[in-house]
Order: C-alpha cells, then sequence, then structure tokens
C-alpha cells in the first residue's frame, strides 16, 4: 500500500512507460496515490513492468501505444476513461535517438525521430487536453496537468544527433505554446528537460570509458541521474506544489547547463 498520497484520486497517462524514465515517472505518480496507465510500443517490457508495480501494491494498467499514431494516443485516453472515468495528468514522454553524422541522415530517420519526439508530444497532449477539457475543474480551476519530457538538448546541440535536439528544441516551444492555448482552460503544461540519466540509453555510454569521461566532464554533480530522480520532479510538476509553474521546463541536469565547460583547442589556433 502507498503511504504519500498527493495525487490521490488522481488519474494518470505516461507514454513510453515499459522502462527508463517512464517506468520511473508512472512508479513516482502511482507511489503518490495515482492511478496509472502505462503504454508503450514494447508490449512484452510493458506488460512486465506492469506486473512488477502491480506486485508492490500500484494501481496500474498498461496498454501498447505508437505515440506517433493520432488513433493509437486518442484510444489510451478512451482507455483511461473507460477504467477510471477521467484523466488527471499526461506524461509525453517516449523518444528515441538517431546518431548519423549530419551529411549521412537519410531523411526516413529524421523523420522517424520527429514523429516520435515531436509529434507524438503533440499528439499525446491534444488527445489529453481534449478529455480534461470536458472534465469539472477542481476547487483551484484545475482541469489536469500535461508535462513534456524534453532535454537539455532542447539548448544544447549535439551535431551526432541532430534530429533529436531539433525535436527537443520543438519541445521546448511546443511546451510554452501549449500552455499558453490551455492555462485559461484549467489545464498546467510544463516540460522536464533531464540531463545524463542512467538508463538503457546510457549503459553504452557506462561501459565505454571514453564516452563516460566526456559524459562526466560536463556533469558538475560528477554522476549520471537516475530514473527515480526525473520521477520525483514528475510528481512535482503534476502536484498542487507546481500550482503557478506553466510553460516552464525544468532542468535535472547534475548542473550541466550551469557550466560553461571548455572545449580542446588545438596549439596552432
Ligand atoms: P528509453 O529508451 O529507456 O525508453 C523510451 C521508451 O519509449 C521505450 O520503452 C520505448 O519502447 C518507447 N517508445 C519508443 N518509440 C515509441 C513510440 N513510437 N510510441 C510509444 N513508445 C515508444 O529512454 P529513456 O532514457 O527512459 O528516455 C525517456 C525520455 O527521456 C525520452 O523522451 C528521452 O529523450 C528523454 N531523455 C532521456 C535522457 C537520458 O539520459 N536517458 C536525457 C534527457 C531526456
Amino acid at each position: 500500500m502507498t503511504t504519500a498520497t498527493r495525487l490521490q484520486h488522481k488519474v494518470a497517462w505516461v507514454t513510453g512507460a515499459a522502462q527508463g524514465i517512464g517506468l520511473a515517472c508512472a512508479e513516482a505518480l502511482a507511489g503518490e496515490g495515482a492511478r496509472v496507465l502505462l503504454t508503450d510500443i514494447a508490449t512484452d517490457k510493458l506488460n512486465t513492468a506492469t506486473g512488477q508495480l502491480k506486485a508492490k501494491g500500484l494501481e496500474v494498467a498498461a496498454l501498447r501505444v505508437d505515440v506517433g499514431d493520432k488513433a493509437s494516443v486518442e484510444a489510451a485516453v478512451a482507455h483511461a476513461v473507460e477504467r477510471w472515468g477521467r484523466l488527471d495528468i499526461a506524461v509525453a514522454n517516449a523518444g528515441i535517438v538517431h546518431a548519423c553524422d549530419f551529411l549521412d541522415i537519410e531523411e526516413a530517420d529524421f523523420d522517424r525521430v520527429l514523429r516520435v519526439n515531436l509529434k507524438g508530444v503533440f499528439l499525446t497532449g491534444q488527445a489529453a487536453a481534449r478529455q480534461m477539457v470536458q472534465q469539472t475543474p477542481d476547487a483551484d480551476g484545475e482541469r489536469g496537468v500535461i508535462i513534456n519530457m524534453s532535454s537539455v538538448n532542447a539548448v544544447l546541440a549535439i551535431p551526432s544527433i541532430v534530429s533529436y535536439v531539433t525535436a527537443k528544441g520543438g519541445v521546448a516551444q511546443l511546451t510554452k505554446a501549449e500552455a499558453l492555448a490551455l492555462i485559461d482552460k484549467g489545464i498546467r503544461v510544463n516540460a522536464i528537460g533531464p540531463g545524463s540519466v542512467a538508463t538503457e540509453v546510457f549503459a553504452s555510454v557506462a561501459n565505454n570509458p571514453e564516452k563516460r569521461r566526456a559524459v562526466l566532464s560536463r556533469t558538475p554533480i560528477g554522476r549520471a541521474g537516475e530514473p527515480q530522480e526525473i520521477g520525483r520532479v514528475c510528481v512535482f510538476l503534476a502536484s498542487k506544489d507546481a500550482s503557478y509553474m506553466v510553460g516552464q521546463t525544468i532542468y535535472p541536469d547534475g548542473g550541466r547547463l550551469a557550466l560553461n565547460y571548455t572545449v580542446p583547442v588545438s596549439e596552432a589556433s
């Protein structure tokens, strides 16, 4: 049984929730008393993860949803509403990375990353908001909360992942525009922009000493973040503790954006 209750009676939906940051957000929301729909395209992992949360006494459900497919996204909202009667919190978390030299990027790969990381965030937010606007506002006039998963790469560029940084930059602006469009309807929209977090993506970095040194050399706290550290920011934004947060991106990044770091300079320059 849960003891924390900041989100009791709330219904939440997290995309890309089969593992990593999405799963940590789902667990953190459920740990505060929310009923949580976890969605992902990786159904086996999704079902395993959801089973593990249920075994901890959390009230969760799973559904296969592709965030780039409007009908699939709308089915997720319908599922949450059918099961629990409403939708209060949507976390647009699903994301993919494609690393490639700029000159070699294929159009299909660029489209694939934008489809999940930018269009998916839009479709998730729009479908959630269309449900939330129909709901009776609470005593504070709030009808729902939307949280978009951005990245420090919304503002820091890396040339080997052009489609990713382009999409995340878009998420920062989408978050602001969406927040302005929805705040008078009682829906708060914000984003989280993590630095390096120890998920599956990071494992390849962690196992490569050179890459690991490169990441840590620009991470003042001296370690990667844990997914649970992002989950706690997600709970904050979803809760009344963040009642005056609108259109913001919060960066849990271990100090990365505060750092004016140096790059190697050749002796000749
Ligand atoms: P992850 O790869 O561990 O998890 C992403 C999940 O999204 C996977 O379960 C995957 O199956 C799912 N997914 C992929 N395409 C999908 C689609 N079309 N529809 C639905 N689900 C889909 O990644 P993560 O590290 O947990 O990252 C989660 C989010 O956090 C992403 O948006 C990522 O860009 C962002 N982020 C991660 C880091 C980091 O260091 N890990 C840093 C900054 C931002």
